[in-house]
């Protein structure tokens, strides 16, 4: 048997569009090919995570193309920006547009930045919060492991960017001992 998924994607009244994300064969029935592998829902995970974020960010970048006044703004540039989520890593397309005259005279910027201006952080905020969460339990190398267990991370991330992360969110809330060992968390914070 073999088996397709599909992401299925409609903006406002326009017509649906489909992206192939993954076709996973299935031999006769037993324990081996009973249901979905971790490793494949990896691979979906990562692959809808994708797919999901390119649409957001072509419909993101199309609407922000054209001015309140009507007048289109010329593309100057299209650089990346690195997003680490709980499914994945990617590098989003981070078109750069020349602003238009009105924007010019409301705030004085001459290019603008789309998708960094709604991006702010370079992790979202549920990867963060497992980060946070599992750093607070075990060390940052055992977080590293545990995240590579489960979702299409793991292997992007080192016990470094995760400490990184962790100490940026909490500040100096944290303490960490000598032997580099997770700092404590405290509850409610
Ligand atoms: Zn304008």
């Amino acid at each position: 048997m073999e088996f397709m998924i599909q992401l299925v994607a409609r903006q406002g009244e326009t017509d649906p569009v489909t992206t192939e994300l993954v076709r996973f064969e299935r031999g006769e029935l037993s324990m081996d090919t009973f249901g979905l592998a971790l490793v494949e829902a990896k691979t979906l995970l990562s692959r809808l995570q994708l797919a999901m974020t390119q649409l957001q960010i072509d419909a993101h970048v199309q609407r922000a193309r054209t001015c309140r006044c009507g007048r289109k703004r010329p593309l100057k540039d299209i650089r990346t920006l690195p997003m680490r989520t709980a499914f994945g890593k990617l590098d989003v397309r981070d078109p750069r547009l020349h602003a238009c005259r009105c924007d010019s005279n409301a705030e004085g910027a001459r290019v603008l930045s789309p998708v960094r201006a709604r991006l702010a952080q370079r992790v979202t905020p549920d990867l963060l919060h497992l980060e946070t969460r599992w750093a607070s339990l075990v060390s940052f190398g055992v977080t590293r492991d545990l995240l590579e267990d489960v979702l299409p991370i793991g292997e992007h991330i080192n016990a470094a960017t995760i400490r990184n992360d962790v100490m940026g969110d909490r500040g100096q809330v944290g303490t960490r001992t000598r032997r580099g060992s997770p700092f404590r968390l405290h509850h409610g914070l």
